[in-house]
């Protein structure tokens, strides 16, 4: 049984078979519902709103998942010395890329903000479930990493209905659940971050049990006077990151951690980027960079099938 429903700012598509699909999947939308109602920058009266709105002010008493999520955001904030900031939220608005309005900042504004983004500023009391904000103006986005928490939650809710095969799509966030009830494998494209078109791939990965992330400047951007300006965003300078990727997708069954790794690694690039990879446990990659090569870690590669035009990156 199939479904789409447009939740967390994009569409989220379920696949679910078996007996107790149809029940399943309404609870695991009812989750993603729940997520989004806690951790969205956009809603008024989110636990993350609320956290923002009194930033340098009180602490604010959030869920334990909340504090959980952004626990993990810090964590990546941490491994990736500030490049991954869940406090990037000024500057995310000040752009608006995600908005129907979006736009350059100027030049002060820009100082202004990047002086306000710094996750070293978060307090958080977990024995309390407290977060509060040390400055002023201050703001957290999760945008990063909430599509992941909520594919692992919203897998964890099919799964406790006894659900065995499974295809779950939060946008490009995708997580499956099994083999296909022909018992192959899942087949999942990774887009040509080149191409205009959607349907045009790099290769294919093979895969069952698992989350499959890409992070690319194509997801959302806009053009002013010539120069595309897309929302993964320097918390130095301020201006859409400077990647010598063009795409990175992470695989690894726990899709929060391959949400926070496709962000990190493009904003940190290829060098530092495998790095990471290779030192966590259960994440796999595929890089494409902007000369077309792709890089594919080794736990994967004979999963991976390279699409034509592409040239595999063959170093470690
Ligand atoms: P993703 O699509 O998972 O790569 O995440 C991109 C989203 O993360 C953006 O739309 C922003 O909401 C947020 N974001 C942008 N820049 C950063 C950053 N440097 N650190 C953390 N989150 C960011
Ligand atoms: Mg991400």
């Amino acid at each position: 049984m199939t479904q789409s429903r447009i939740m967390m700012g994009t569409v989220v598509d379920m696949r679910v078979y078996g007996k107790s699909a149809e029940k399943a999947m309404e609870q695991a939308y009812a989750k993603i519902q729940e997520i989004e109602n806690r951790m969205s920058v956009n809603l008024e009266g989110s636990e993350i709103s609320q956290i923002n709105k009194a930033a340098g002010l009180n602490p604010v008493k959030v869920s334990t998942e909340t504090i959980a999520v952004l626990q993990k955001a810090i964590e990546f904030a941490q491994l990736t010395n500030g490049a991954f900031d869940p406090t990037i939220g000024p500057l995310v608005s000040a752009w608006g890329i995600s908005t129907d309005h979006p736009r350059v900042p100027t030049v002060i504004e820009i100082d202004y903000l990047t002086d306000l983004i710094n996750w070293q500023d978060v307090e958080i009391k977990a024995e309390e479930n407290q977060v509060s904000l040390a400055r002023p103006g201050m703001a957290i986005d999760l945008g990063a990493i909430a599509k992941g928490y909520a594919a692992d939650e919203a897998v964890a809710v099919l799964r406790a209905n006894g659900v065995e095969s499974a295809f779950v799509n939060l946008g490009g966030n995708v997580y499956v659940i099994g083999a296909k009830p022909d018992n192959s494998p899942w087949r999942i494209g990774i887009r040509d971050p080149f191409a205009q078109e959607a349907n045009s791939f790099v290769g294919v990965i093979s895969a069952t049990d698992t989350s499959v992330v890409t992070s690319g400047t194509y997801e959302r951007y806009f053009v002013k006077n010539g120069v595309t300006y897309h929302h993964i965003l320097d918390p130095k300078t301020g201006y859409p990151a400077e990647s010598d990727l063009a795409s990175v997708t992470i695989i690894s069954p726990e899709s929060i951690v391959a949400d926070a790794v496709s962000t990190s690694t493009f904003l940190i690039g290829k060098e530092a980027g495998k790095a990471l990879i290779e030192s966590l446990p259960n994440v796999e990659a595929v890089l494409v960079d902007k000369d077309r090569n792709v890089w594919v870690s080794s736990g994967i590669r004979n999963q991976f099938e390279i699409a034509e035009g592409f040239a595999l990156d063959e170093t470690r």
